[in-house]
């Protein structure tokens, strides 16, 4: 079994991918397609060889194409099931009536495409079948100056796998949020050293922390101090004692809330890469890291060329995958510490911390080649994109401008060149 030959391959989270059976023409194609978003494919003979070929180690998710499931010998769906256990699964095929969905979903196959494949959408599935689940039900902070009473609900918590710190010093508050980034705080209201209102006081005075909730625990059964103690920022009263699971279910609603928030307030709708504003606001924390720290730091403008092109000819949809699978390919290729910005409608902005301008240049430029090589698709027609890109680095003895607007500036000033200079390439600014 030779891996196919694949443009997609690198060390950037490669995820494998096992394409079954391994002769058709179109998994080969499908599989050159898939690797230039990070699934290096393999091809499998037959449906009875995967549960071999998984042995070593268990792909990402494996693509069965056997035609109808239902009629492979019994021992073989045998196999398909057990496997299906460990491994996602997912079906082509080309019939897309019911009962070859439900054959297949028997079967333990978590997704079904159906022929003429949708690029998009099967790559959407696949990002999701193979990504881990969300690390955790959500992080928590306990701020309470009885450590049993603390370590109580903490126990319950972690039970029910939330992941939660514990601070008795309410001084040692601001430290634990700074350091963990909780996504809720449980505060107890009378503290030696800052009660839980003045506490939470604090806390929304600073803007990282105007959203995050921050729910009272707290024998207090006085109605009026509970209603002064809400007015200064809290979102919840919960009366001691109180059962673990009402604890537990009030915490899980508050963080599905806050986070459902976040994503709204930070990340653009279509992309989910950062929104205009907070990657300025990132930015900023980056510039003054790489000044502080004397690191490298160098910051890029992508726009995609013709794209009202895109539009007029495929129609908007195919335009908005065509934005979507730029970001995913920018999300696969770049580090997690790297900032992906959507900075306009098909404009996107990159910080990349500790690299230089050649080393930002070198990755841009190989991320320009894979997506110019993408097969788009509108319907049952596909096409290709390319885009280009100007990109700037921190420079600290820079006169202005080495600040964060200074910089994207220079970087818009490079786009522009490199627009001008034929598109479909990657410009320099100096400085
Ligand atoms: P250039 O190579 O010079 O960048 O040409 P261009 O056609 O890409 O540039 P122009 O700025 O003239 O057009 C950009 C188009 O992008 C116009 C706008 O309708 C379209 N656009 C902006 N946001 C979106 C979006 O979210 N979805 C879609 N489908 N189109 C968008
Ligand atoms: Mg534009
Ligand atoms: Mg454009």
């Amino acid at each position: 079994m030779s891996p196919l030959p694949l443009s997609g391959t690198d060390a950037h989270a490669v995820k494998k991918v096992l394409l079954c059976p391994g002769d058709a023409a179109d998994l080969r194609e499908l599989g050159v397609q898939l690797g230039h978003f990070g699934y290096a494919c393999e091809p499998v003979g037959a449906p009875d060889l995967l549960a071999a070929a998984c042995a070593p180690e268990a792909p990402a998710a494996v693509l069965l194409d056997c035609g109808a499931l239902c009629r492979l010998p019994e021992a073989t769906q045998d196999r398909l099931r057990d496997l299906a256990l460990t491994v996602p699964l997912a079906c082509l095929s080309g019939d897309g009536r019911i009962e070859a969905r439900l054959a297949a979903a028997r079967m333990g196959c978590r997704a079904y495409f159906v022929r003429p494949l949708d690029m998009a959408v099967l790559l959407e599935a696949l990002d999701r079948l193979t990504s881990p689940p969300q690390a955790e039900a959500g992080k928590v902070l306990i701020v309470d100056d009885s450590p049993s009473l603390a370590g109580f609900y903490a126990a319950h918590l972690n039970q029910a796998g939330f992941v939660t710190q514990v601070v008795n010093d309410p001084l040692r508050a601001m430290d634990a949020l700074a350091d963990s980034l909780p996504e809720i705080i449980l505060l107890d209201m009378h503290m030696p050293g800052a009660s839980g209102p003045e506490l939470a006081q604090v806390v929304r005075q600073q803007d990282a922390f105007l959203s995050i909730p921050i729910v009272f625990l707290s024998a207090e059964t006085d109605m009026g101090r509970q209603r002064e103690a809400m007015s200064q920022g809290g979102d919840e009263f919960l009366q001691k004692p109180i059962q673990p699971e009402h604890l537990i279910s009030a915490v899980r609603t508050r963080i599905i809330r806050y986070r459902a928030l976040r994503a709204l307030m930070v990340r653009d709708s279509l992309t989910g890469l950062l929104n205009h504003t907070n990657f300025k606001e990132r930015l900023r924390i980056e510039v003054a890291r790489a000044r502080r720290q004397g690191k490298a730091l160098s910051v890029g403008l992508i726009d995609i060329d013709h794209f009202k092109r895109v539009n007029d000819t495929h129609g908007h949809p195919a335009g908005d995958q065509v934005i979507k699978n730029l970001a995913r390919l920018l999300r696969q290729r770049l580090r997690a510490t790297d900032l992906i910005g959507r900075y306009g409608g098909e404009e996107f902005a990159l910080a990349l911390p500790d690299t230089g301008l050649e080393g930002a240049e070198a990755l841009l430029d190989d991320i320009r080649k894979r997506f110019a090589a993408i097969e788009q698709y509108a319907g049952k027609t596909t096409f290709q994109c390319s885009f280009s890109g100007g990109l700037a680095r921190f420079n600290p003895d820079q006169p202005d401008r080495g600040e964060a607007d200074g910089l994207i500036q220079r970087a818009d000033e490079a786009l522009y060149q490199a627009k001008h200079g034929g598109r479909n390439r990657i410009a320099l600014a100096g400085g």
